[in-house]
């Protein structure tokens, strides 16, 4: 018999039948971020024991709010988006996207555009709520939670004999889902964790209040402000809070005359169109600092266990698609170890389909990121439009609409930006635009002309020492 057991606004079951040592579960999960608790929901749902372990105490900070439209579609298969409409968020119907030199009116990226009858928005939230609620609903859903317990060390990892060590003692369980995030415990473990190479980069963020939003027909939109070495998001998250971050390679990151926590602030001063747009924001002097967050463990399943999420790989927040792939991979990890546990497939084939559909989706969001730093691509995006459609085409793709594939009308029209990408480069299909210097722009020499994850930069573009900024 099972026990209810209220703690706040979290239920714990207390399963005396389990053993001191808390086992066996049938899937013990390592993180409660959103990729953790879709995998404990759907599992839950299905009736098995699940037990998430997560180091932090909810509700907690999480930066990356901005959702892509397929999570609408997976919360509303799974029953969760009145859950969302419940909770303080703000409907994302595209993004705009320019030059940090703010010389250029931002161009529009409406979902609207988008080729194909798709859903066509979304919403971005405050992490800490939403987790919580994705929580609150797998917990309702019998799932058993334990905050503030970190996995310390994990000894076997085999299906139907798992064996981990948290700080309160031993458990057991038949499987592990890894969603530790950037933590990547079963990566760290298994010795898979490699940093890509071509996106050190940096992040540095916070949460403000009176920032300038786009207006009209453009309400809700993320900003997106690119310049040489570095890029900027501003995303509104509920009626007053903004979320403000910018990304900065490595190289150049280290010549910001601040220290960590204050570089956000110096990085807003010397990029025209962020500066304008926060003018009259309030918010923390410091910032929040994350690096290293460009890296793969594959391969993504094997005996016993998935990474989902984080956990697995992350490349660049730039397209937001961190917390989509988070929920995508939760569901399907569930759903392989239910169709396993029930006879309906093999444990290797379960694995081998979804480290390969894993895998795909991560080569499909690197091609995407990849572009987004080429500098050719850029000014093709800011330029708004294309033949034959193909500025829609590469709105699906920048909607992330990559999941269930990509339609035949998408991927000829994606080809041929391509193809404008290379020509570009070379002779002028659009303008071609000399990239802001934020470093320049305050008085720091950039190193070499070839450091930096910006590629395509023609030979004058290059942002020599000796150049002042435009
Ligand atoms: C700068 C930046 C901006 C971003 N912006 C966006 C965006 O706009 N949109 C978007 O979709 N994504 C964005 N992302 C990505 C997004 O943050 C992640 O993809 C998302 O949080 C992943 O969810 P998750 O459930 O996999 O992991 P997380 O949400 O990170 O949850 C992992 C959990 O595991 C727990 N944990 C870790 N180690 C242990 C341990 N040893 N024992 C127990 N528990 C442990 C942690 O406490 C944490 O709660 C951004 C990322 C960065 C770096």
């Amino acid at each position: 018999m099972r026990r209810r057991i209220r703690f706040g606004a979290v239920v714990l079951i207390a399963s005396p039948e389990l053993d001191g040592a808390g086992g066996p579960w049938d899937v013990v999960i390592v993180g409660a971020g959103p990729a953790g608790s879709i995998a404990a929901l759907e599992l839950a749902r299905a009736g098995k024991r699940v037990l998430v372990v997560d180091k932090e105490s909810f509700p907690r900070f999480r930066i990356g709010e901005s959702m892509l439209p397929h999570a609408n579609r997976l919360l509303t298969d799974l029953g969760l988006m009145d859950r969302v409409e419940e909770l303080p968020h703000v409907v994302k119907k595209g993004l705009e996207i320019s030059f940090g030199d703010g010389r250029r009116d931002p161009v529009a990226i409406p979902f609207a555009r988008m080729l194909g009858d798709t859903i066509k928005q979304t919403f971005n939230i405050r992490r800490s709520v939403f987790d919580q609620m994705l929580a609150d609903e797998a917990t309702r859903a019998g799932a058993v939670y334990r905050f503030d317990e970190r996995v310390e060390s994990i000894e076997r990892v085999a299906r139907g004999d798992v064996r981990i060590r948290l700080s309160s003692g031993p458990v057991r369980a038949n499987w592990i889902i890894d969603a530790s995030g950037q933590a990547c415990v079963l990566g760290r473990h298994f010795k898979t964790r490699r940093l890509l190479e071509g996106y050190r980069n940096i992040s540095y963020f916070e949460h403000f209040e009176g920032v300038r939003r786009p207006d009209g027909e453009r309400t809700g939109f993320a900003t997106l402000a690119m310049c040489r070495e570095s890029w900027f998001w501003m995303i509104p998250i509920d009626e007053r809070t903004t979320s403000v971050g910018v990304v900065v390679d490595e190289a150049h990151a280290k010549r910001i005359p601040v220290p960590p926590n204050r570089r956000l602030a110096w990085c807003v001063e010397h990029c025209p169109l962020v500066a304008d747009r926060m003018k009259d924001a309030t918010g923390p002097t410091t910032n929040q600092v994350v690096g290293d967050f460009s890296y793969t463990c594959e391969p993504f399943a094997g005996d016993g266990w998935f990474m989902v999420g984080d956990a697995a790989a992350f490349i660049d927040p730039v397209w937001s698609t961190g917390v989509t792939l988070g929920i995508d991979t939760g569901v399907a990890s569930a759903r392989r170890i239910i169709e396993v546990d029930e006879g309906g497939r093999t444990a290797a084939s379960a694995a081998t389909s979804y480290a390969r559909r894993f895998a795909r989706l991560r080569s499909g969001f690197h091609g995407l990121i990849s572009n987004f730093y080429d500098h050719s691509f850029r000014e093709l995006l800011v330029s708004g439009h294309g033949p034959l459609d193909v500025d829609a085409a590469v709105v699906n793709m920048l909607a992330g609409e990559i999941f269930e594939g990509v339609p035949f009308q998408v991927r000829w029209r994606w080809e041929l930006m391509r193809w404008l990408r290379e020509i570009n480069r070379h002779r002028k299909v659009v303008d071609w635009i000399r990239p802001h210097s934020i470093l320049q722009a305050g008085g720091v020499a950039l190193p070499s002309p070839r450091a930096g994850v910006i590629r395509g930069l023609r030979r004058g573009e290059r942002g020599r020492p000796s150049w002042q900024p435009s």
